[in-house]
Order: C-alpha cells, then structure tokens, then sequence
C-alpha cells in the first residue's frame, strides 16, 4: 500500500509524499496533511516489536508511514540520531518506561528527552528528517517561531547545529520562567538566534503573522504541532506504552492524554484505527476545557485561554482536532472544508448540523473530563503518598481525569508529558518542598549567558533587519 498523503480540505484529493508534507506543513488551501489510507499494523507485528529498543519499535511503526520517501535504512539512522542515550540519558534502551502507580494506573514516561516535555518525542526526529530532506534537495531553511515555553527550547534543542536549518525564536520577555528562559537562551548561537520580544505571547505571535505576510519573509518556515511529520512520531509510544501494558497482545489498553492542541492524543486515535487494540482514549483538558466540553456536546467553541498551573495546555482552539474532524465526518473533504469555515468565521461549529452528535466521539473510543488547579495540586500529593512518585502538573490532569475511568479488567496508561523539574512552582505549592534536580538540570538558570537573547520591541521592522542580518 502506498502510503500518500491528502489535505483535508482539498477535494481534488491531490496526493503528495511524506518527504513533501514534512516540508509544506500546512496544505495551501489552509487543511492539514492526513493520510489517504492508514496503514495497518498486525497483531503478529506487535508480538515481534515486543521488548524490542525504543529505536526499532519507532523505526517499524514510522517505516509504514514515510513509506520509501525517506529509504528504510536512512530512516532507521536519522530515528537512531534523534533518539540517542546522550539525550535520553539513563533509561537507556527503553526511553518511555511505563511506571506502575497505585490504583490501578500506570505512567507513560515520555518526558526523559533533553528539554524534559514529550515535545522532544516528535521534534528530535522532525529535525532529523527535514535536514535530510534538505541535504537531499540541496536546499536550505530558515524557521521563524514563536513560543511561550515550552516548544521553543524542544525546537531548539532539536536543530540545533543542523547544517541546513537556521532557527529565529521569539519569545516574550514576561510570563516564562527563568528555568525556561536558561533552557532557551543556553542553546544560542551556531545555527539558534533566541530574540527577546519586549511584550507577551500574543505580541511575538503577532510578529510572526506579520512577517509571513511580506513577500521577503514569506517563505519561513515553522515547526507547529500541525506538521505531519511531527504526528507521525508520536504514534510509536503508543505502540510501545500498549506492548508495556498488555497482559497479552491482542488484550484492550485505555490511554488518558493531557491534552491542549489535540496533537498527542490525535497519535493515539491513529494508532487505534492501524490496529493496535486501544479501547479508550480519555482527553484530559485543565480548565481551558474547549476539548472536553466538544466531547460532551458535539459542539466546538473557541474561548479565550486562561493562564494556569498547567500552561502548556492553555488553549483557545485544538489545531489537530481537525484531523479528527475529518475522519468523524467520514473523510469528507467538503463537509469537512465547510465545518471548519463556519469554526473559522463565527468560533463555533455544532456536528447536530453535520448529521452527528456527541455520540460519534464515544463510539471511536473518546472519553473526556476536565481538571483544574484544586485537582492538580490533590493528584500531585496523592500520587506523592500512595506510590512515591512526583507527577508534573500536566501528568496530574491527566491522572485525574483517569481516575474516572479506570476499570479493574483494562490497564489504563496516562501520558507523563513532562517532569516536575519545569514546574518546580506548583510542586512546592502541593509538596511543600521540590525534588533534587537531575545533574543535568542542577544551577541551570545560572548558566544563561549574558547576552543569550537579542532584545528587541514589538517591532517588526527591528525583527526583519535582525533576520535579513544573519541570514546572507
Ligand atoms: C504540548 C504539551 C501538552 C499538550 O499536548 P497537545 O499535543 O498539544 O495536545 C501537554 N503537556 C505538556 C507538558 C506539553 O508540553
């Protein structure tokens, strides 16, 4: 089967390849690149990856999506560069151990990589596979971004010193936290220009708006969680967090995903349709909880993000959910293109006006539920007590929702997407006291060097001369 991609809003139903897609990104009618068929993954397939490294299990799953657009072998190197012992440290052949807690659930740590958030997972390998493509092409890349935090440092951490890359970070000068500033501005330099936007979030996103809209600037690329190559990469812990937690293979697993642009969980729904025998897949939302109230009602509504003690999960709108619109719509392009206009128009849109109801959700296995600060702070301290384990705030939601929806006779596996280490804040506010930091955390906001950032005003022309500068 050959495994092309189409946009999901495109009804000519063109076809591109996935070296394509890595590079495209969005599709230029403003859908995303979804696969025309997914590829399917046999019971007898997960009996041989069982206790098999991290690396090969990836390899086999991601094989069946690049599909000879980047040759087998080449893949196999660039997942082995993207996921090496140096970066994920300790753990060593198994970088997404599977940690047993008290009550009936489990941990998917998926955090161990060098930024500490599962965000390392899929931009490891996307940076990997964009320089090759690149190299391949004989073409170079400049990618503008704009962070609040966390992608900003992943995304860094990943390209850094790739030969065909350059990457321009905006981030605001107020709202990150000096561990994520250091994170940042400690990868400066070589092929990493960090800028300094003197504003908020908002004000560095705008920036970006603008500069894409200028002829010279237009063609920059980014990195957002939209990209298919990125989606593709996290289907493989799915693959390995079932191949850790089930009794026997072909047994169901129920998966709970703290989620926030629809990206981690969208990977579990793929892995669920190729095969893999995933029963539930929980949506945990914080109280930005656009994703839980869809599930419940059928209807999708933008609302203005809040800022709370799980950050990287403050959301207005789910960029991937989109993928799974098209697939409840029944891989309709026009109906599909038309819901997401009416999204896009007027914030909202009902599925009772496509012929569905929430109902769809729960027969392709979705449960949602929401948590908040109370509730983060309780689980932090309960999963403290019962099993001696330290959850990060965003693990906490998960974990809470799940709580819900465990049953003795299903293994449930909650996504640990980052360690407590970035958010030392709120463990203190739940334990009372932090962990002893990883070495290779210790004093990091003491090695910022001077000068890391180029400081800069809201200021597209100061931005554009920046660029221009370091970029001949
Ligand atoms: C990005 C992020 C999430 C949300 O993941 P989505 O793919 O956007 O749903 C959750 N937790 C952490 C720590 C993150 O960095």
């Amino acid at each position: 089967m050959v495994c092309n991609l189409i946009s999901t809003r495109d009804v000519s139903e063109r076809e591109i390849s996935y070296s394509d897609a890595l590079l495209e990104g969005l599709a230029p009618d403003g859908g995303l690149y979804i696969p025309k068929e997914y590829p399917r993954i046999s019971l007898d397939e997960l009996k041989a990856m069982r206790g098999a490294p991290y690396n090969d299990i990836a390899f086999r799953v991601k094989d069946k999506f690049t599909d000879g657009s980047i040759p087998s072998a080449e893949l196999h190197t660039l997942l082995n560069r993207a996921y090496t012992q140096e970066k994920w440290g300790y753990i060593g052949r198994n970088i997404v151990p599977l940690i047993v807690l008290v009550g009936g659930l489990a941990i998917e740590n998926l955090s161990q990589g060098p930024t500490a958030a599962f965000k390392d997972m899929a931009l490891q390998p996307l940076a990997q596979e964009m320089n090759y493509e690149l190299e391949r092409r004989n073409k170079s890349l400049v990618i503008l971004g704009a962070t609040s935090g966390d992608t900003g440092s992943s995304a860094e951490a990943a390209f850094k010193g790739l030969s065909r890359i350059k990457v321009f970070m905006l981030s605001p000068k107020t709202g990150m936290s000096d561990f994520q500033r250091a994170q940042m501005g400690i990868l400066s330099g070589g092929n990493v220009y960090n800028i300094s936007v003197d504003g908020r979030f908002d004000d560095c996103q705008d920036l970006v708006k603008l500069l894409k809209k200028d002829p010279e600037f237009a063609k920059l690329g980014a990195v957002n969680s939209i990209n298919w190559g990125r989606i593709s990469s996290q289907i493989p812990y799915y693959v390995s967090g079932y191949l850790q937690a089930a009794r026997n293979i072909g047994d169901e697993v129920d998966f709970t995903v703290s989620s926030g642009n629809f990206g981690n969980v969208l990977a579990g729904h793929i892995a669920k349709q190729m095969g893999v025998p995933i029963r539930r897949l929980v949506v945990a939302t914080n109280e930005n909880n656009v994703l839980d109230r869809l599930m419940k009602t059928g209807i999708y509504q933008m609302t203005p993000a809040q800022v709370t003690s799980s950050p990287s999960m403050d959301i207005s709108k789910a960029s991937n959910y989109e993928r799974l619109a098209f697939d409840i719509l029944g891989r309709n392009p026009k109906a599909l293109a038309k819901y997401m206009q009416i999204f896009e128009r007027t914030g909202k849109v009902d599925l009772g006006d496509f012929g569905l109801n929430s109902e769809v959700f729960a027969l392709n296995g979705f449960r949602s539920g929401s948590s908040n600060h109370q509730k983060r702070l309780e689980e932090i301290r309960r999963v403290y007590s019962e099993s001696d384990v330290i959850i990060d705030p965003h693990t906490a939601d998960g974990v809470s929702v799940a709580r819900q929806f465990v049953e003795r006779s299903v293994p449930m596996v909650v996504m640990a997407t980052a360690l407590p280490v970035k958010f030392e804040d709120t463990i203190r506010e739940a334990l009372g006291f932090v962990p002893k930091r990883e070495n290779r955390f210790e004093g990091l906001e003491s090695r910022l060097p001077a000068g890391a950032f180029h400081e800069i005003g809201i200021d597209a022309e100061a931005l554009k001369s920046y660029i221009r500068a370091n970029i001949r």
